[in-house]
């Protein structure tokens, strides 16, 4: 059964209205403070100014942006061709292909790496014994052309 709805007395509903007047204005106030404090210290302003900043723009260090191989002083990749990443990603967005040096080891060919599938978990680099790879901090991968989402990371032939 719908209960009875108690009316309003006229004290109470000029109380709450005279309440109103006085809160909006202090609210609206409180809001406006942080606006004008903004304005004259804007050293304190931590929204990006993105694409202004672009070339100065630092994600932060636990960003992950793209998978690349980890090179020594002398240019050449860490990677021995192991194949654990490629077994840790969970989506087969990394294709190992191994070919064999001179002396008959196994060293890596080709490391593929297809990015459009890739959802940026860092399973790969955890997984990576000889640690290889790594999730560096380029933050604008997008692409009209689908065909720049199939990488090659390593530019030579593996370490033997
Ligand atoms: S990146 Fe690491 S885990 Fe992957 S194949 Fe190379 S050495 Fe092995
Ligand atoms: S970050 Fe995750 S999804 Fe991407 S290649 Fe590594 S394991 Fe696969």
């Amino acid at each position: 059964m719908k209960q009875k709805e108690t009316p309003i007395s006229a004290f109470n509903y000029i109380k709450r209205y005279l309440k109103r007047c006085i809160t909006g204005p202090i609210s609206l106030l409180m809001g406006l403070s942080v606006t004008i404090r903004y304005f004259f210290s804007p050293h304190k302003i931590v929204t990006e100014q993105y694409p202004e900043n672009k070339k100065t723009l630092k994600m932060h260090p636990r960003y992950r942006g793209r998978l690349e191989l980890i090179e020594d002083e002398n240019g050449e990749n860490l990677c021995t061709a192991c194949g654990i990443c490629e077994k840790a990603c969970p989506n087969a967005s990394i294709n190992i292909l191994c070919t064999k040096n001179m002396a008959g080891k196994k060293i890596l060919g080709r490391y593929l790496y297809h990015l459009g599938s890739c959802t940026q978990c860092g399973l790969c680099v955890e997984a990576c014994p000889f640690g290889a790879i790594r999730m560096n901090q380029e933050f604008e991968l997008s692409s009209e052309s689908v065909d720049s989402f199939e990488l090659i990371l390593n530019k030579k032939e593996g370490r033997s």
